[in-house]
């Protein structure tokens, strides 16, 4: 009776209304943000590649704009398709990457939805979606630590992901009855009440009788103060939150939650696992065809495996770097960073551009003024021994047209700035990165990479 009757007071409080039917990205509504505003499952990847290809390389300002209101018809896709590395750009067109052209292929075989669905996902893994690297396995394991707060352990989440997802072929009506419709719309507390933590601590049979009046409101009924369900409303027929979006919620969770918490000899080894947890759920695949079909790849999937496991760490590189010959290394040419072979090439142009940052700081720290460093001598260069940092971070390097792979963007730090800036209490960090900034604008800019400072907090998860 009390869980019930607490739900439908909340529903006739507007701001808590608003707060779990809006989708948007700081709404409590919407448990993945990574995906765009107008699409809400995995598939946005395939339709936005589809829309892409059609314009890849041809300049955006030729670009089919909607002609009610003016924008271009392609832009809703842009965020996805860069953030998962698919396309990349260079000045203002798109082209497919080495990871595109993959994806591309993949659509072209004749795999079943089922067998694309794990391929996507496997795919955009390593994407950087909110500012966040390897977002999905990082938000998938936010989530399970909300839910360890309120008592539901792990093991516990996890079996309530795959029995929902087990009974996923059932109509709308049916998936209010499930407990990770109620984890999924409640994770987020609402101004200090916390209903996710009522609903888990009610008795069973208050659990089912809110569930029951949720699964009985009729769904497309206006909103009226008196009787607004705003767990049914959300779910109306004609609404952008569709049964779809919660199906592909669970199943992003609960692979992320089985397949990234283990530790694997290789990335081989990788796949066959994911491929079989898989083909637990889905036994009419041919994971045989699809492992074959990840095989051919191997630059593509390899790399994102590394990412993922933090094999390959491209920011907190600690070490003197060793010599390269700098005949061997273009630095104008664009590396594409979704194929595992051109991290090599990657590392080269990296490897130049430090030396030439510490050359260009005499081998001093950037952020002297303020923090009077102390340096110590390296035995390998036998000067001071200092770091390089990307200023916009490698990860980010996709959403920018020109390269970020430029002496501009490279920012020679003593070892203490250099950890203060990735691993500072945002106030500490804050001032930190705001003298870089100041330090860098105007030369990053002349190398046609212009940036705020809100973007560039933004990149480092500070909060304004
Ligand atoms: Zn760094
Ligand atoms: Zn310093």
């Amino acid at each position: 009776m009390e869980l019930l009757n607490i739900y439908k007071d909340l529903c006739r409080n507007n701001r808590w209304y608003d707060a779990y039917c809006s989708t948007g990205e700081n709404s409590n509504g919407k448990i993945l943000y990574f995906l765009n505003t107008n699409y809400r499952n995995l598939w946005v990847f395939e339709a936005g590649y589809d829309v892409f290809k059609e314009i890849e390389n041809i300049g955006r300002d030729q670009w089919i704009h909607h002609e009610n209101h003016g924008e271009e018809k392609e832009k809703q896709h842009t965020v996805n398709m860069l953030k998962s590395k698919i396309f990349s750009r260079a000045s203002n067109k798109y082209y497919r990457n080495k990871k595109g052209l993959a994806f591309g292929d993949m659509l072209d075989s004749d795999f079943s939805k089922e067998e694309r669905w794990i391929l996507i996902y496997l795919t955009i893994l390593n994407g950087y979606f909110a500012n966040i690297p390897n977002y999905i396995n990082v938000r998938s394991n936010e989530i399970v630590n909300i839910m360890e707060k309120r008592g539901v352990n792990r093991e516990k989440y996890i079996s309530v992901l795959k029995s929902f997802i087990d009974s996923c072929d059932i109509g709308t009506e049916e998936i209010f009855m499930h407990d990770y419709l109620y984890f999924d719309s409640f994770y987020k507390e609402f101004e200090d009440i916390d209903f996710l933590q009522m609903f888990i601590n009610a008795r069973e049979d208050e659990r089912k009788e809110l569930k029951e009046y949720v699964q009985n409101q009729p769904r497309n009924r206006e909103i009226t103060k008196e009787e607004t369900c705003t767990i049914s409303y959300k779910y109306k027929s004609t609404g952008s939150y569709v049964k779809s979006t919660l199906v592909d919620n669970a199943k992003i969770q609960y692979f992320s939650l089985i397949l990234l918490n283990n530790s694997y000899k290789n990335y081989e080894d990788f796949i066959d696992y994911a491929l079989f947890r898989y083909n637990e759920l889905y036994k009419n695949i041919d994971i045989d065809k699809i492992k074959s079909f990840i095989v051919d790849h191997e630059a593509v999937y390899k790399l994102i495996y590394e990412e993922l496991f933090n094999i390959i760490q491209y920011s907190l590189n600690f070490r003197d770097e060793k010599e390269v010959n700098e005949q061997d290394v273009d630095l104008n040419e664009k590396i594409d960073d979704t194929d595992m072979y051109a991290v090599e090439k990657y590392n080269k142009v990296s490897t130049v551009l430090k030396k030439l940052a510490k050359v260009n700081s005499n081998y001093r720290c950037e952020l002297e003024d303020f923090y009077g460093c102390q340096y110590f001598t390296s035995k390998e260069s036998h000067k001071n021994y200092v770091e390089v940092h990307h200023l916009i971070p490698r990860a980010v390097g996709n959403d920018f047209e020109n390269s970020i792979e430029v002496v501009e963007n490279y920012v020679t730090l003593c070892p203490h700035c250099h950890r203060l800036v990735h691993l500072g209490e945002d106030v500490e960090r804050k001032p930190a990165l705001h003298n870089l900034y100041l330090k860098r604008k105007e030369l990053l800019h002349e190398k046609g990479l212009d940036i705020s400072e809100k973007d560039l907090k933004d990149y480092y998860l500070i909060e304004n």
